[in-house]
């Protein structure tokens, strides 16, 4: 996966992979240094979506468990 960021510099886009995300970069087209961060409002999406995701996986899991002992299954 990569990201869309903005360089603070010269204010050119360009894509980093994913880890790079909040951390010191050396921008491609300047050669500034700049803080990753990804083009859009949509930051915090990113995070919470595997959340989610993982939130739901667990609470399904569980309610198999339950259905488990009860003896629906
Ligand atoms: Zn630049």
């Amino acid at each position: 996966m990569s990201i869309s960021v903005r360089c603070s510099s010269c204010g050119k886009s360009m894509r980093v992979p994913d880890e790079a995300a909040g951390r010191s970069i050396r921008c491609r087209f300047c050669h500034q240094p700049f803080t990753a961060r990804a083009d859009g409002s949509a930051g915090g999406s990113r995070v919470s979506l595997p959340i989610i995701v993982a939130g739901a996986v667990f609470v399904i899991g569980l309610i198999a468990v339950i259905l488990r002992l009860v003896g629906v299954w």
